[in-house]
């Protein structure tokens, strides 16, 4: 399952060079051509799949292992103090190449990033009221 007109598959498979740190049969994990910081890398499925929403459960369940392997090797190699995986879901959420990828962004203590969310006041109530949307 590939879409002819889909960067990350051509990346992916090969067709299109990339600074390829790990490859597999179901996966290739590349550096991000724009990183957020040194060694920001993505993991890119082989098959195309939009997103976490089209994405099969077979190769899902391969995604976070294979996350922690590269963090822990990436850890050991560029000597990072931390990590943050983000992985963004259509346009809303930032999404802006449609083929799942999981960004894996190593953190460093003077890298100068910031992705932290803005919380929110929310009342009892309306978290009651969104947990029964959700779970009812
Ligand atoms: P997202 O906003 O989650 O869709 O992330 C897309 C990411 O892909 C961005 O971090 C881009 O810098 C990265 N990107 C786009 N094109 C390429 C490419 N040809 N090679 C490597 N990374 C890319
Ligand atoms: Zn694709």
């Amino acid at each position: 399952m590939k879409d002819e007109n889909c960067i990350f598959c051509k990346i992916a498979n090969g067709e299109i060079p990339s600074r390829t740190l790990f490859e597999d049969d179901d996966f290739r994990v590349i550096l991000d051509l724009n990183p957020a910081t040194k060694g920001h890398a993505l993991i890119l499925p082989k098959n195309h799949y939009k997103n976490l929403y089209e994405i099969e459960d077979e190769t899902a369940s391969k995604v976070l292992p294979l996350a922690k392997k590269m963090v822990i090797t990436m850890t050991e190699k560029l000597g990072c103090d931390g990590f943050n995986l983000i992985q963004n879901n259509n346009e809303v959420a930032g999404q802006t190449v449609f083929h799942f990828h999981m960004h894996l962004i190593p953190r460093y203590n003077d890298d100068n990033q910031n992705f932290v969310m803005k919380p929110n006041e929310m009342s009892g109530e309306e978290l009651d009221a969104v947990r029964d949307k959700i779970v009812k």
